[in-house]
């Protein structure tokens, strides 16, 4: 299941209409079958993080996805990158520092390359120029095993498979105890409803069992993680398809998530954005303004603009002090 993981987060990125219209459902799972093309070096070592936790580095990081004709069917991003002709860059000469325990928040206007950057850290794709870092090691250094169980990643259409809690939970980490699984499930908010379930962890969920709510789905994902206890999380935290009430279920799920471990945050809520020990703004593939909130706010550049049009009604303005 471990291998599954990077082609089924692919694959939910992938667009429907895309698939249905390039690819037929035997090549999917002919794919599916194959090689993922990110896999261990000969000799990689486990990653072992530090007791104060891991670091998060770009050292001059360069990426764009691969042309057509640069990847076989043989790698399930190429179900993607059917498109014939070379793509531009996506990613240029990126470098930043999340140091351990530390939040940074990435923001920036829709295609700027967040969703690139975070999936280089638990290796989805691999840098073309520079070096990611966990840990202070290469992440094409060390085993896929281990940096998956160093770096969690919750993404904004997290996968649940049609199986039970347990099993869903279990995939973070096959050994976790029962007790564990519901201390995640509490501290992911979602604790009460599992109990009240018939089926408790055994519940089966999906399109024929329990149908979870996008909140519910969200703060699952969330527990799942939890489970893995991550040294590093990186998080896309778009909200948009859920209603007032679960948004502030998951809320508390996300800080339960954050607190005490390095995390990289694709933030969308300006609570996020304010509390940040630095926020990287991305545009075009760059980090082009870097630092706190007030700070940026002053420096009059992107960010504020962001900030007006992005979060400005994303929150009630405090009461004037
Ligand atoms: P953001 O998360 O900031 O909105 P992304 O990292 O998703 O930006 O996208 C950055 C650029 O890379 C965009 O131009 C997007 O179209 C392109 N892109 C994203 N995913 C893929 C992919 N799988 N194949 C080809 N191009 C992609
Ligand atoms: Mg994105």
């Amino acid at each position: 299941l471990t291998r599954l993981y990077g082609p089924l987060t692919q694959l939910s990125n992938v667009h429907v209409d895309v698939m249905t219209a390039l690819v037929s459902f035997e090549r999917v799972f002919e794919v599916l079958d194959l090689k993922p093309a990110i896999e261990d070096r000969p000799g990689a070592a486990a990653l072992d993080v530090p007791p104060g936790g891991a670091s998060v580095e770009f050292d001059h990081v360069g990426f764009r996805y691969p042309a057509a004709s640069e990847v076989s069917l043989a790698s399930l991003e190429s179900v993607a990158v059917l498109d014939p002709r070379v793509p531009a860059p996506v990613l240029r000469d990126v470098t930043f520092r999340v140091a351990p325990g530390e939040l940074v928040a990435l923001v920036g206007p829709s295609g700027a390359g967040k969703t690139t950057i975070s999936q280089l850290v638990p290796r989805i794709y691999d840098a073309l120029d520079g070096a990611v870092r966990v840990g202070g090691l290469d992440v094409r250094d060390v085993t896929l095993e281990s940096l998956r169980a160093t770096v969690g990643v919750v993404t904004q259409d997290a996968h649940m498979f049609h199986d039970t809690i347990r099993a869903n939970l279990a995939f973070a980490r096959a050994d976790a105890t029962d007790e564990r699984m519901w201390a995640a499930l509490d501290a992911a908010q979602i604790g009460a409803l599992v109990r009240s379930l018939p089926d408790g962890l055994d519940t089966v969920v999906g399109d024929r069992g329990y149908r979870l709510s996008g909140g519910e789905k969200q703060r699952l994902a969330i527990a799942r993680l939890l489970v893995k206890e991550p040294s590093v999380v990186v998080l896309d935290e778009a909200t948009a398809h859920l209603d007032s009430e679960s948004e502030a279920a998951v809320q508390r799920a996300l800080t339960a998530a954050l607190t005490g471990r390095t995390a990289l945050v694709i933030a969308h809520r300006l609570s996020t954005v304010r509390d940040a020990d630095r926020i990287l703004v991305v545009a075009d593939g760059r980090v082009v303004e870097e630092g706190r909130h007030a700070d940026l706010l002053a420096r009059d550049g992107l960010y504020a603009e962001l900030y007006r049009t992005q979060f400005a009604d994303d929150s009630p303005a405090p009461a004037a002090a």
